[in-house]
């Protein structure tokens, strides 16, 4: 884990390793949304390597002065390189605006098919969190970020959809 700055954002960035470890790190601070990270991500971070944990720090002010952040899965929405080239430059502080431009801050959702009532293992867009830091992002993030549908039916979900892993396997019928 690593406080790094990229366009105008200081975040903590966990490189694939520190996820594994995640539980064991000390971060000397309140940490909300923590139950995103479980075995699932875990798996997954094996598999896919489209997306790192990051931890966002809300403005101090407006938590009584106290340091809160909030976790956020980065999806990157296309990648130029390969994520674990990144781990090893943000590592040696040489990562540059340009290895986050198309990134977007995600969480990991399961989300319900409003049409089939199919279930998915998802991220989808944290649309109501903006980049304190920068604010002007935001506004650009959205656009970039992308809207699926439903692989069974292809009806839009109701939240902003950017990846999806699989179908649960648990049922509303
Ligand atoms: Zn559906």
């Amino acid at each position: 884990m690593k406080r790094i700055t990229a366009e105008g954002v200081n975040f903590l960035y966990f490189d694939r390793e520190s996820l594994i470890d995640f539980h064991t790190l000390k971060l000397n601070a309140e940490v909300q949304g923590e139950y995103i990270i479980d075995e699932f991500a875990k798996f997954h971070m094996t598999q896919d390597n489209d997306f790192r944990l990051s931890a966002f720090r809300l403005p101090p002010s407006r938590w009584g002065g106290s340091t809160v952040y909030l976790l956020y899965y980065l999806y990157w929405v296309s990648h130029p390189q390969n994520l674990d080239l990144l781990d090893t430059k943000v590592s040696r502080g040489q990562h540059t605006d340009v290895d986050f431009e198309f990134a977007i801050k995600t969480t990991a959702t399961n989300v319900i098919c409003k049409q089939c009532h199919s279930i998915w293992s998802t991220l989808t867009f944290a649309d109501a969190d903006p980049y304190f830091d920068n604010l002007d992002l935001f506004s650009r993030k959205v656009m970039m970020a992308p809207w699926l549908t439903c692989p069974t039916c292809e009806t839009p979900f109701r939240l902003q959809v950017v990846k999806i892993f699989n179908q649960c396997n648990m049922s509303w019928k």
